[in-house]
């Protein structure tokens, strides 16, 4: 039952009426330091359950910064971040316990796998199933298939990570995130480091993620996804947000003449 969830839980939650209900994710005046150095300066937006938000903006703007406060990796300094109705205050250590809870409920990729390479593929993505989420190696295995069957890889679920091109790589690490039952995905640039080629298959996976239900939010350089995947583009610059809206109007008729310019640069 456990394993049904998750997954597919928020494409039960897409159709017709949306409960005003509070949004998955709240974040509040936001604040990091590093040092006197100001990295995120007062960022806050809302994401409601199965939207998809595009964060772009140059590189040391606070990007990775930003997702990794959404599970803690890092401790923000102040503001506050509410995932799922848990609630995180800056400046302050939370129990193990909660952060243990957070990190079932939000998902992260990132730009380099990290896939275990003595592990087969199949045990990537079961492993943290029987040690988190206390699954039988029956029943994680199971989930694990269905996962792997879903970004196209069932077939190498016996090899060994170093036998998989790096975009299957990525897709086994998407695999391997959504087997917790994820209610938000994180992804940081994660077809980067990526031929051309081998990101697309990568971004089929998330847009098809993204078409089934899934919150996420997805720091990215490709353009295109931003425009034609997300709801919203969120830009970045300098620690700050200078601008944010649907994704559609941002690129096509940004506001900001710092989101111009970047657009410019990167397309
Ligand atoms: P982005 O992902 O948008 O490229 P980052 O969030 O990685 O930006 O970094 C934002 C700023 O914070 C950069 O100036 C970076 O050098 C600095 N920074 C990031 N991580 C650390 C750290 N662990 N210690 C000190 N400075 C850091
Ligand atoms: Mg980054």
């Amino acid at each position: 039952r456990q394993m049904e969830q998750g997954f597919w839980q928020g494409a039960e939650t897409v159709p017709g009426a949306r409960l005003p209900a509070p949004p998955l994710v709240r974040i509040e005046h936001l604040v990091k330091r590093y040092g006197n150095h100001v990295v995120l300066d007062d960022v806050g937006f809302d994401l409601d359950s199965g939207e998809v938000v595009a964060i772009i903006g140059p590189s040391g703007s606070g990007k990775s910064t930003l997702l990794r406060c959404v599970n803690q990796l890092e401790r923000p300094d102040g503001g506050c971040i509410t995932v799922g109705g848990q609630r995180f205050e800056g400046g302050r250590d939370h129990p193990r316990a909660e952060l243990d809870k957070l990190r079932r409920t939000v998902g992260m990729v990132f730009q380099s796998f990290n896939l275990f390479p003595h592990l087969t593929v199949l045990r990537n993505v079961s492993i943290a199933q029987e040690r988190v989420a206390g699954r039988s190696r029956k029943e994680a295995d199971e989930r694990s298939m269905q996962l792997l069957a879903r970004v196209g890889l069932a077939e190498k679920a016996n090899q060994y990570p170093s036998r998989c091109s790096g975009g299957q790589q990525q897709r086994i690490a998407i695999a391997r995130a959504l087997a917790l039952d994820p209610q938000l995905m994180l992804f940081d640039e994660p077809t980067s480091a990526l031929d051309p080629e081998l990101g697309l298959e990568v971004l089929a996976v998330m847009r098809e993620l993204a078409e089934s239900g899934m919150t996420m939010i997805v720091v990215t350089h490709e353009m295109r996804f931003a425009e034609n995947v997300s709801d919203r583009v969120v830009v970045m610059a300098d620690g700050k947000i200078i601008e944010t809206g649907p994704s559609a109007e941002v690129m096509r008729n940004p506001q900001a003449e710092r989101t111009n310019r970047f657009l410019h640069a990167v397309r």
